[in-house]
């Protein structure tokens, strides 16, 4: 399988999908063009792209839908250089935007909890869950139902690792901000001193 991804690699060379330079899938000068968002702090998340921009929504859909890991990496770059400098963020712990069991299972892996790990190791991905997958922001239409989706959806495991601290929760995309919402309720219920919010851009 090695040696058959060594001749794939050789045939199909790696291009950045803004420039189509070889070997890198979004090389630096690429990645820190992509559009910043229309209001880059809202309801107390820090927004790092705009997601109408077509590199960064190829590279979102990528990571999520098509296996391309790698692209965690340029994202929490991104992340790092729009906003991770402004804030103070040593004493903070990192929670990802959890996937349901299910879905999990199903893709193998959170591409949330991926970027998160690139931008800290003060990580804790087992305190927040999600009891039940709940359809996408992006997909629920009607208003009304949007907003009533995502409640109760989280729940609160090993709370004593959070008890009294700061959390910055990561998300790749922000659409009505539900889900930010819901989350940062949860865990300031859960004992959390402070949430703010990162996503990578705004839908
Ligand atoms: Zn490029």
């Amino acid at each position: 399988m090695k040696i058959f991804n060594k001749i794939l690699a050789v045939l199909f060379p790696q291009k950045c999908l803004g420039c189509k330079k070889e070997n890198e899938i979004l090389c630096s000068d690429c990645l820190l063009k992509i559009n910043r968002p229309d209001t880059p702090y809202l309801n107390g998340v820090h927004i790092a792209a705009n997601y109408q921009d077509l590199v960064l929504k190829k590279s979102l859909w990528l990571l999520k839908y098509r296996g391309a890991k790698q692209l965690a990496k340029p994202l929490a770059e991104l992340i790092k250089e729009r906003i991770w400098k402004k804030l103070e963020t040593e004493d903070w712990f990192i929670v990802p935007i959890p996937l349901s069991k299910n879905k999990m299972r199903r893709r193998g892996y959170n591409q949330t909890e991926l970027i998160a790990k690139e931008l800290s190791d003060n990580i804790c991905a087992d305190v927040l869950l999600k009891k039940f997958h709940t359809k996408s922001q992006v997909e629920v239409k009607d208003k009304e139902e949007r907003l009533t989706n995502i409640i109760g959806s989280f729940e609160i495991k090993n709370p004593e690792k959070i008890k009294g601290k700061k959390i910055i929760l990561i998300d790749d995309v922000y659409t009505t901000g539900a889900t930010m919402r819901e989350a940062k309720k949860i865990l300031i219920s859960a004992g959390v001193k402070k949430v703010v919010g990162i996503a990578v851009a705004r839908g």
